[in-house]
């Protein structure tokens, strides 16, 4: 009998596995370390059996509403999906043929090129220049068929300028996905180009809205656009107890995520220069984490699980050498994250 054989790209692709242990301390993922809104807390408790039996809306017509309210567009410019990796993943597969070229900057968020290889294409990526900016023209001498660049990008932290962005938006060959997720915490507005019908700009609400565990992210793109990456995504990707956290979370708590958001940026900024006192050098970022370049990941890793503290290590990052990308959350995480991480060796 025949073993069905899953596609021959598939090979290359490893099994996402962030952390096998529980943390006292989780500073890896970038979630918000204050937890959910409280208002969505509640709607998910006021959730009655009996909606659980039922369907959605197909896509998610009421909470596009509050969303687009929020990002101060039309409806027909949002599209939801599961996780704004759902919204990454769909647009890669409404825009580009199996077999062409995604673009993205390096390093970036390390899901876009699974993404790619997931739907059949090539990922070509460009080193950010000397001075860590994006090197653009490089991008677009690439022409892919899609383009991403992340602003603030993780792990760097840092934000691209908005004529930088736009530059690329409106010279790339194909789409450009102009990922936003950590937009709360600074960086430019780059909502503005999704009305170029040129680009999705990619937002969530697993980040400053703390509701990763809900999967809730948002594409912001012109209406034909929209369309595309719904065909490639289908119905029913956000789930009830989802819509009923983010509504219940953009209607009634906007003012609790902005407090913290603030507090995680007025957090980065004192951690930052607590951290150059110790003789690390933090790079300057915009986004709700810090990437520390350290000797060794794997003894700076070591020093900070021995205090129950999980970080997210990277080895050899392209111009930086070996880092710690470290979340930002309350205070006393960070004094104890610093106390653990003592004195650059
Ligand atoms: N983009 C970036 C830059 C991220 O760092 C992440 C999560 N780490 C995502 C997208 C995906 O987030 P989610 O699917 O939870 O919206």
């Amino acid at each position: 009998m025949m073993i069905p054989k899953a596609r021959s790209g598939y090979d290359g692709i490893t099994i996402y596995s962030p952390k096998v242990e529980s943390w006292r301390i989780d500073l890896s993922d970038n979630t918000n370390q204050w937890g959910p809104p409280p208002a969505a807390r509640r709607a998910l408790d006021a959730l009655s059996a009996n909606e659980y039996a039922r369907y959605p809306q197909p896509y998610s017509t009421d909470l596009r509403a509050l969303l687009a309210e929020y990002a101060g567009v039309k409806p027909e410019m949002i599209v939801v999906g599961c996780g704004s990796d759902d919204i990454i993943d769909c647009t890669m597969r409404a825009f580009a043929e199996p077999g062409e070229v995604v673009c993205a900057m390096e390093p970036t968020f390390g899901m876009v090129p699974v993404f790619a290889k997931m739907n059949g294409l090539r990922s070509v990526g460009v080193p950010l220049s000397e001075d860590g900016s994006v090197d653009s023209a490089r991008i677009l001498a690439v022409r892919g068929a899609v383009t991403y660049i992340c602003t603030p990008n993780n792990p760097t932290g840092c934000a691209i300028p908005f004529r930088t962005a736009a530059e690329i938006v409106e010279e790339a060959e194909g789409l450009v996905i102009v990922d936003c997720a950590y937009a709360e915490f600074g960086g430019e507005s780059m909502t503005a180009l999704a009305s170029s019908g040129r680009a999705v700009v990619t937002r969530t609400m697993s980040k400053a809205f703390g509701l990763a565990g809900l999967r809730i992210g948002y594409g912001i793109a012109s209406p034909q656009i929209v369309l595309a990456i719904e065909k490639a995504r289908g119905p029913y990707k956000v789930t009830i107890a989802a819509e009923a956290a983010a509504m219940a979370a953009l209607s009634e708590d906007l003012k609790w995520v902005r407090l913290r958001a603030d507090e995680a940026i007025a957090n980065r900024e004192r951690f930052s220069s607590e951290l150059r006192a110790l003789g690390y050098s933090p790079l300057p970022s915009s986004a709700n984490f810090v990437l520390v370049p350290v000797g060794d990941c794997d003894a700076t890793m070591g020093k900070l699980r021995a205090a129950g503290i999980a970080v997210r290590g990277f080895h050899a990052v392209e111009g930086i050498g070996d880092a710690v990308r470290i979340t930002i959350g309350p205070w006393e995480m960070m004094q104890e994250c610093l106390d653990a991480l003592g004195a650059a060796a």
